[in-house]
């Protein structure tokens, strides 16, 4: 199944594009790295692609249907770059926000004890189970984002979009995080990921796609580190980051 289907799409914040006709899927299972130079167009595209912008031209699917009429936004976790920061959210535990992921799913208010079962197997399973009664806005950002991943499975998302998730955020618990993810993934979950060290994304991801405003590759992760697509899009920005072990 196809999950993201975008066909020529092009956006611009005023007269210069950010991004220009690029035409792309995602498939159900995938790990797609997004990767390009700063200001390249990587959260732009992914908004498009999550039905937060709207394109000046081209279309967009999600899940086989046009985004401006899809309306089944559980199934969609999106880790913003804000999912880092404290400011903004809501005075509640992590259980509490959890719950709220699987009313999300259930479409009504009365939670059963299987729903409980599942919202404390998607604290467990990111690995926070001993902060579950904590203030959400009491983590710390890498804790904060493994409750927003608790949440989207609690609501049973199948796909998750993350924007460099983790800025700031120690090596150590860097690669957990990775892991993670792949673990998620492993067990059909469908991630869009952008990620600024191409290290992780050539080690994790199964397909790449690398812009600068312009798509320079979308296709497996083999045949991107064999081809030129990286050298192209980041030109001499100076800016490739490869620090991987
Ligand atoms: P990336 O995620 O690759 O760093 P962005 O998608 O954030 O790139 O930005 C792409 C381009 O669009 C950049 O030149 C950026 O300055 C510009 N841009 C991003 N957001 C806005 C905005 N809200 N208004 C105007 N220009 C923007």
């Amino acid at each position: 199944m196809t999950v993201v289907n975008l066909q020529n799409v092009t956006f611009a914040y005023g007269e210069q594009p950010a991004v220009a006709d690029v035409s792309l899927t995602v498939e159900a299972g995938d790990f797609l790295g997004l990767i390009g130079p700063n200001g390249s167009g990587k959260t732009t595209l992914l908004h498009l692609m999550l039905g937060l912008r709207n394109p000046d031209s081209g279309t967009i699917e999600l899940f086989g249907e046009p985004v401006d009429s899809f309306d089944d936004g559980e199934r969609i976790g999106y880790v913003s770059q804000q999912a880092t920061s404290r400011g903004g959210s809501m005075p509640v535990t992590v259980r509490e926000a959890v719950t709220m992921g699987r009313f999300a799913h259930a479409g009504h208010g009365r939670l059963t004890d299987e729903d409980r079962e599942i919202v404390a197997d998607a604290i467990e399973t990111v690995g926070i189970a001993d902060l579950a009664d904590r203030q959400v806005n009491q983590l710390s950002g890498g804790q904060r984002q493994r409750a927003y991943i608790a949440r989207a499975l609690a609501s049973e998302a199948d796909l998750l979009a993350l924007d460099e998730p983790t800025v700031g955020v120690d090596a150590e618990s860097r690669d957990a995080f990775y892991q993670l993810l792949e673990s998620l993934n492993d067990d059909g979950i469908t991630i869009i990921l952008i990620e600024h060290d191409i290290g992780v994304v050539t080690d994790r991801a199964n397909r790449i796609a690398c812009i600068n405003t312009e798509l320079y590759h979308h296709g497996d992760t083999e045949s991107f580190v064999e081809s030129d697509a990286l050298t192209e899009a980041y030109g001499a920005t100076g800016q490739v980051v490869h620090h991987h072990h």
